[in-house]
């Protein structure tokens, strides 16, 4: 796997991404690419979630009631001399390749002291830690004083509870069912780095499901998954020091490790990067230990993938009991009950699962998944799902005196796909350019497409090619883009 600054060169090469981390031509397409895929699987495909698209300012009060405000911080500290900041997990991890997540103030600057940690740049000392809350604050409103403050969104999650009771009413949803919600969200991160892995400003992709309280040992969707396979890292197991295993769901759940609904939406999570191509040798599901939960969780589990900087987080998929309702109960005083019918009692449902999914590490996951150095065609293959590709297909006149016929085929597709026509080079340099920006399909035409009224269609992955006639050309690309058709077949 090549580094994470090689990935960062080649995204600035191709116009992926450019310095500052904008979002540029390539990463933007994909990026919706991304979040269309999710959306259609898991809003459009599914009768029992709905989608909101939530405010980024938000009244203070929400963040209170969640506890971000006390408690949505991360420990940092500095170097006495050139003031080079550092966060302490992270320095932990980094110089004494200890696990440093959820340590307190305390333990933190106890290790540091013990183990005589100096700054990583100059060799000074370290001030003490201390806790640094995340949000961005900002004022509502001209006036700046302290009534006035309010944060950006540091997740999305927060709207999808203040808002519930209105999306129950409108959707008529029943228990069990989901809240979805894309969109930016914004962290005064201490050391963003990893390229797009930790940014100041980022995307999720979240779902809150809602389920009976009393039924929280029922998910209707477990025999889905029960022989669903993944590689499956417990607290215990890292307690033990032993490996992660690959299980079925219906294993992970006999001894008591996971309970249904958390084996049902891992899996759901895991199998969408599956089926979008993603090596699942790469892909598991890590639980986190006692310390290292957040303030709200009962029980998390991260989707994890093997960056080439170690095993991370990809998503967190969080049981959030019936914390955040009644937090906004108590501090809205508003009534975010459910009336259940069948006890003729008010309940507060639980969130069972909260999967939280990062449109920029997602990114990063495919682009890693998909890069591979071609040597017999010297020439990198990004080898995207044709799904995800942000150029679909590209239309190549094999010379300039065949313009005009092959602006034809183009200007055809152009409305259905996102194409591209390139005519300046030869077709092997033309081949390679798309080759690295990942587009699965080159259509060649060629002086027999003026007689024949066919063109070639060549496959990124094998170079394969097959001679297709023009006017099936948009049915057999959306079959092969949308519907999983094979190459091989055509
Ligand atoms: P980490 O431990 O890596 O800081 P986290 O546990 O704080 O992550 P969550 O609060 O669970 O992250 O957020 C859900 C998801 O949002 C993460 O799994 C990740 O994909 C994404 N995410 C969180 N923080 C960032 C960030 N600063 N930049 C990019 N993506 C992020």
């Amino acid at each position: 796997m090549i580094s994470i600054e090689e990935m960062a060169s080649f995204c600035r090469r191709k116009g992926f991404v450019y310095p500052n981390s904008e979002i540029y031509g390539g990463m933007a397409e994909m990026k919706n690419n991304i979040k269309q895929n999710w959306w259609k699987f898991h809003v459009n495909n599914r009768e029992d979630i709905v989608g909101i698209d939530g405010s980024i300012i938000t009244h203070p009060k929400i963040w209170e009631a969640s506890g971000h405000v006390a408690g949505f911080a991360d420990i940092m500290l500095e170097c006495k001399k050139c003031n080079e900041r550092y966060r302490a997990d992270q320095l932990i991890e980094d110089v004494l390749k200890i696990k440093a997540d959820g340590l307190s103030v305390e333990d933190v600057n106890k290790i540091l002291k013990q183990n005589k940690v100096k700054c990583l740049k100059c060799s000074n000392s370290l001030t003490d830690a201390n806790e640094f809350n995340l949000m961005f604050e900002t004022y509502v409103g001209p006036k700046r004083n302290k009534d006035n403050i309010t944060f950006l969104r540091p997740e999305t999650a927060q709207l999808m509870f203040t808002n519930f009771k209105y999306v129950v009413e409108n959707s008529r949803l029943k228990l069990p069912f989901g809240i979805a919600q894309t969109g930016k969200a914004f962290r005064n991160e201490i050391s963003p780095r990893h390229f797009l892995f930790r940014c100041r400003e980022f995307e999720q992709m979240e779902i809150e499901y809602f389920i009976h309280p009393d039924k929280i040992m029922d998910c209707p969707h477990i025999h889905e998954v029960l022989n669903y396979e993944i590689l499956v890292y417990s607290a215990e197991m890292q307690k033990k020091d032993n490996k992660p295993v690959k299980m079925s769901m219906k294993k992970a759940m006999s001894g008591g490790m996971l309970k249904p609904w958390h084996a049902y939406w891992l899996s759901v999570e895991h199998k969408w990067f599956v089926d979008l191509g993603v090596n699942e040798e790469n892909l598991r599901v890590r639980q986190h230990l006692s310390d290292e939960k957040s303030h709200y969780a009962l029980d998390t589990w991260d989707l994890e993938y093997k960056f080439p900087f170690g095993w991370k987080e990809l998503q967190g998929i969080a049981n959030r009991t019936d914390f955040d309702l009644k937090q906004h109960i108590k501090h809205s005083k508003k009534d975010l009950t459910l009336y259940d019918e069948e006890s003729k009692k008010k309940i507060i449902p639980h969130v069972v699962a909260e999967p939280s999914l990062g449109v920029d590490r997602t990114f990063l996951v495919f682009m890693f998944n998909a890069y591979d150095y071609d040597k017999d065609r010297k020439n990198i293959v990004l080898k995207l799902h044709p799904k995800l590709a942000p150029i679909k297909a590209a239309v190549l006149p094999l010379v300039n005196k065949l313009n005009k016929e092959a602006k034809k085929v183009y200007d055809g597709l152009k409305s259905e796909f996102n194409c591209f026509y390139d005519s300046s080079g030869s077709i092997g340099r033309r081949y390679a350019r798309m080759d690295e920006s990942g587009t699965p399909y080159c259509i060649t035409f060629d002086f027999d497409s003026l007689k024949d009224k066919k063109v070639t269609i060549r496959n990124r992955d094998d170079t394969k090619q097959a001679r297709i006639p023009i006017k099936n050309l948009k049915n057999i690309l959306n079959n092969l883009i949308n519907y999983g058709g094979k190459f091989s077949e055509l």
